[in-house]
């Protein structure tokens, strides 16, 4: 009798395609699903056995293999499954990573395997440049969620929310200056998404959940839709790759730092803060699913007086674990809670000052430092 593991192993070195997981590219492969004939990681074998065995059988590579689950791994594998099952996913689409949020590889599977959405020839909701719907968001003053309804268009490129369907739209928020975070790991809900945009030269957070990952998963890929057919207007000589890597972008890094105020006298206050390194900005605030930051700095680059070291400002005391923010305007001491934190925040911060300012990155400075100047409680913050 053939040692049919021995074949299973073959089938997996031979090609390079099956050294990874067929969802998220993960090289932990220890799964397989031997109907649909891919390999799989831990995690998204997992996704898969919830769909059910009539969409996909998961077996362990550590199981007893038999001659027709291995010839059927043969005879598909990673990469025939690829152009079968991803033969039309959008360009908008953000194939999710080993590292992204549950909600975002619970879907892709789905849409892969049950829905079968990207091999149909219908054209999915979300890249339709309308939608519309009711989501559960956060409240300003309260922190409780309410169902409101959103309607997205691409036409005239806004997003508005309504409190009440017969009256005005509560906001209405250009799609263009909106970023899209799905499930930060701050909201604790699965199926969440935070969005930020400019409202009156500050940023404004609004945080959304819906009880179905598929419904917030497509809100997520049709504002990144409508930018991208956006962009491409604007754009007409940019490679379709160039504008779709920033279509969103997840927060660099969040948590809780120890800053002092702008004067020598002032204590250390806990701020949440989150690093859009992107866009360029260090925002802080009081609680984590805050509505406006407290304050927000604008990171530019290293050879403009911005830098980044350990220790305390001259004359500050230690605080333990403390570093030195400097911009042209002021001196930021902050501390948090262990060296690897520390030495975490410094990188992520140096980074950024390392890169040289393109000219939407000064726009966006300009904007930031008017509203400095008309309003000094909210941009240097306390
Ligand atoms: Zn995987």
């Amino acid at each position: 009798m053939p040692d049919y593991e021995i074949i299973l192993q073959e089938i997996m070195l031979t090609d390079k395609h099956n050294k990874n997981c067929v969802d998220c590219d993960s090289c932990n492969v220890e799964y397989a699903s031997c109907n649909i004939g891919v390999f799989l990681c831990a995690r998204c074998a997992s996704v898969h056995r919830k769909m059910g065995t009539h969409i996909s059988k998961v077996i362990s590579l550590n199981q007893v293999w038999n001659q027709s689950q291995v010839e059927r791994m043969r005879e598909v594998g990673n990469k025939k499954a690829k152009l079968k099952y991803e033969y039309r996913v959008p360009p908008c689409y953000r194939r999710p990573n080993s590292s992204d949020p549950q909600v975002l590889i619970e879907q892709w599977i789905r849409a892969k395997y049950e829905r079968g959405e990207f091999t149909q020839t219908g054209r999915p909701n979300y890249i339709s440049g309308h939608l519309e719907g009711f989501l559960m968001k956060r409240g300003k003053e309260d922190a409780r969620y309410q169902p409101r309804k959103f309607i997205l268009s691409e036409a005239t490129d806004t997003l508005r929310y309504f409190v009440k369907e017969s009256k005005e739209p509560k906001a209405i928020i250009r799609i263009s200056d909106l970023n899209a975070v799905l499930a930060p790991k701050k909201m604790e809900h699965e199926n969440s998404m935070q969005l930020t945009f400019m409202k009156d030269g500050s940023s404004r957070h609004i945080y959304l959940y819906h009880d179905e990952g598929e419904v917030i998963v497509n809100w997520y890929m049709a504002i990144r839709c409508a930018k991208l057919h956006r962009l491409q207007v604007a754009y007409p000589m940019q490679s379709e790759c160039n504008l779709t890597d920033c279509l969103s972008n997840d927060f660099a890094k969040e948590g809780w730092i120890l800053k002092t105020g702008p004067r020598p006298s002032d204590g250390y206050k806990m701020r949440w803060f989150s690093l859009d390194d992107v866009q360029r900005k260090l925002m802080y605030q009081v609680e984590p699913l805050g509505a406006f930051p407290k304050g927000e700095i604008f990171l530019g680059y290293k050879l403009d007086g911005f830098s980044i070291r350990v220790g305390a400002p001259i004359g500050a005391k230690d605080q333990g674990f403390s570093f030195t923010l400097t911009t042209p305007e002021r001196v930021y001491n902050m501390s948090v809670s262990n060296n690897v934190e520390r030495d975490d925040w410094i990188d992520c911060i140096q980074k950024v000052f390392e890169k040289p300012l393109t000219p939407q990155d000064s726009s966006l400075s300009a904007r930031l430092i008017r509203k400095r100047t008309t309003s000094t409680s909210l941009f240097l913050g306390k």
